[in-house]
C-alpha cells in the first residue's frame, strides 16, 4: 500500500460542523472507521489520505471553518441540494434500502423520485472522485447509501482499484425481488463494478451471491463472481472496534467517578441498554420482555433499575418519531404498572451520551440487554465486553445480530421471544460470578485478536490481491 493514496466515500464525512445562537462548532466524530483507516500502512504514502461525503453544512460555512478541521484527511464535501439529499437519504437510502436490508418489508416505502434523486447523488459523487482519481488510486466505498457508484467509477476509469464495504445486513434475495427488477438490476450492477465486495457475515455474503445468480445470471466460483472480462471477489469481514480505547476506558478517572455516582444512585442490580432510535432495534420487545419478567420474578421489584438511553436518530422519518412515541408510552406504562412510591423500574433518557458516560455505563451494570431484531453487526454488544476490565457482566444478545456470530459465550436470544428474553434476564442476573468471568475472557479474546485495525488491514490486503488477480486475466 505504500504507493497508493486512499480515496473514501461514506455518506458522513468523520466530523461534524453545526451552526447554534450564530456560534460555529467543528468537532472531530470518534467512528472506528477513522481508527482503522489511521492504522493502514500509509506512512510511505506522501500524499494524504482523501475523505469524500455528504455536507450538512453550506459551502460558505465551509470555507468559512475548513481550517478548523483536523488534517488528517484532505476532506472533501458534495453539496447536495435539499431536496436530492431529502429524497436521497431519508427516502431512498433509509426508506427503501434500510428496512427492506433489515427485513421490514412492511415500511418500505418507495417511490421512483427517490431512486432518481438516489442516482443522482452517486452520480455527483462520482464525478468528485472522478476529479480526483490518480493512476494508483484505491477506492473504498462505505455502505447502502452508494451501492451504484463502484459500477459509476468503473465506466469512467476501466482500471480503477475499487473495494466496498456493506455495513448493514445483505438480505435474502425473497426481500430483495420486492423492488422493481429495474431497480434491484441496478443496484446489483453497481456493487459489481467493484474488485472486492465486502460483508459483515457468511450469511449476507450468501445472500448476495445467490441475488446476483438469481437477478443477473452470472455463475460465482468460491465466492468470486464472473461478470463479462472481470472477476468480483466477495468476502466477509466482521468488524472489529478500537479494542484498546474501550479497554483502557475503565480506569480513566471521569469513568471511575460516573460509575460511582451510578453505583451510589442505584445499589441494586443494573440492567443497560443503548441505541440508537430505530425499529430495527427492538426497543419495543424489550420493553415487553421486562414486563413479562417482573411479572414471573416479583422478588426483583425494588432490587434493579434498567437504564434505557435512545440516541436521537433520523427523527424526520414518520416511523422513527412514531417510535419515539411508542417507546414513550410503554415506558411510562410500565412504570405505572410497577413502580412504588420509591422505586421506578425504567429510567429512560432520549439523548446522545458522552464516552465518559457510555463507559461508566457498560462497565456499572450487571446484565447488557441488546436485543435488536435485526442489526448488521452491533458495536455495542463489542464495546460493552471489551470495556469490562473487571471481567464481570452479562452479555444479553439478540441472535439476530450479526455479532451474535462471534459472541457464542453470551445468553443468546430470540428477540421476539419475551418469555425467553425475561428468562435468560432472569439468568443473567443470578450467574455466578466465575461464570460471568469466564464468558466475558473468552470473548474478549476473540475480539481483542481481530480489531478494527486488523479488519481495515485484512479488507486491504484483499483488495490488493482481487487487483493482481485482475491484472493476471486476459
Ligand atoms: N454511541 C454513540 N453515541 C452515544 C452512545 C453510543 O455514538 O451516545 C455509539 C456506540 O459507541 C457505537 C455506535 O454508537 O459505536 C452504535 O453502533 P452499532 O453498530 O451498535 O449500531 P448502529 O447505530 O450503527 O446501528
Amino acid at each position: 500500500m505504500k504507493n497508493n493514496r486512499l480515496i473514501i466515500i461514506s455518506y458522513r464525512l468523520p466530523f461534524s460542523i453545526q451552526v447554534q445562537n450564530k456560534v460555529t462548532t467543528v468537532k472531530p466524530s470518534s467512528g472506528g472507521l477513522v481508527t482503522a483507516v489511521k492504522s493502514l500502512d500509509l506512512s510511505a504514502s506522501s500524499q494524504k489520505p482523501v475523505w469524500i461525503g455528504c455536507a450538512d453544512f453550506t459551502q460558505r460555512t465551509w470555507e468559512k471553518h475548513r481550517h478548523e478541521v483536523n488534517d488528517d484527511f484532505e476532506y472533501v464535501p458534495v453539496f447536495l441540494d435539499k431536496a436530492t439529499n431529502k429524497h436521497f437519504y431519508n427516502g431512498f437510502a433509509n426508506s427503501v434500502l434500510w428496512p427492506l436490508f433489515h427485513y421490514f418489508p412492511s415500511y418500505v416505502d418507495y417511490h421512483d423520485e427517490d431512486l432518481a434523486a438516489y442516482q443522482t447523488a452517486n452520480q455527483q459523487v462520482c464525478e468528485k472522485v472522478m476529479e480526483l482519481l490518480q493512476p494508483n488510486d484505491l477506492v473504498w466505498v462505505h455502505d447502502y447509501h452508494f451501492l451504484a457508484l463502484p459500477q459509476l467509477i468503473r465506466e469512467q476509469e476501466p482500471k480503477a482499484t475499487i473495494g466496498f464495504f456493506l455495513h448493514i445486513p445483505f438480505p435474502s434475495n425473497e426481500l430483495l425481488r420486492l423492488l422493481p427488477r429495474r431497480c434491484r438490476d441496478y443496484l446489483l450492477t453497481g456493487l459489481l463494478g467493484a474488485d472486492l465486495i465486502g460483508f459483515h457475515t457468511n450469511d449476507y455474503l450468501i445472500h448476495f451471491l445467490k441475488s446476483v445468480q438469481l437477478n443477473l445470471g452470472l455463475p460465482h466460483t468460491l465466492a468470486k463472481i464472473f461478470n463479462q472480462d472481470r472477476a468480483v471477489q466477495c468476502q466477509a469481514f466482521p468488524i472489529g472496534i478500537n479494542y484498546g480505547l474501550y479497554n483502557d476506558g475503565y480506569n480513566q478517572p471521569e469513568v471511575i467517578e460516573e460509575r460511582r455516582a451510578l453505583k451510589e444512585s442505584y445499589p441494586g442490580k443494573i440492567i443497560f441498554s443503548v441505541d440508537r432510535l430505530d425499529y430495527t432495534k427492538g426497543v419495543m420487545q424489550r420493553l415487553d420482555a421486562l414486563e413479562a419478567f417482573l411479572q414471573a420474578h416479583p422478588e426483583w421489584k425494588g432490587n434493579l433499575v434498567f437504564i434505557l438511553v435512545v440516541i436521537p436518530s433520523r427523527d424526520e422519518i414518520q416511523t422513527y418519531w412514531e417510535r419515539k412515541q411508542m417507546i414513550e408510552q410503554a415506558v411510562g406504562r410500565i412504570n405505572g404498572k410497577f413502580a412504588t412510591l420509591t422505586w421506578v423500574p425504567i429510567v429512560y433518557r432520549y439523548a446522545s451520551l458522552s464516552f465518559p458516560q457510555l463507559l461508566a455505563l457498560y462497565t456499572a451494570c450487571d446484565v447488557a440487554m441488546i436485543t435488536p431484531l435485526r442489526d448488521g453487526m452491533n458495536l455495542v454488544a463489542k464495546e460493552f465486553v471489551a470495556s469490562r476490565q473487571d471481567q464481570q457482566g452479562v452479555l444479553l444478545l439478540s441472535e439476530l445480530t450479526g455479532a451474535a456470530n462471534e459472541l457464542g459465550e453470551a445468553l443468546l436470544v430470540n428477540p421476539l421471544d419475551e418469555y425467553e428474553v425475561a428468562d435468560q434476564l432472569n439468568a443473567g442476573l443470578t450467574m455466578a460470578p466465575e461464570e460471568q468471568q469466564r464468558r466475558i475472557a473468552i470473548m474478549q479474546q476473540r475480539i481483542a485478536g481481530y480489531d478494527v485495525k486488523q479488519w481495515a488491514n485484512e479488507f486491504f490486503e484483499s483488495l490488493l490481491t482481487a487487483r493482481r488477480g485482475q491484472e493476471k486475466s486476459p
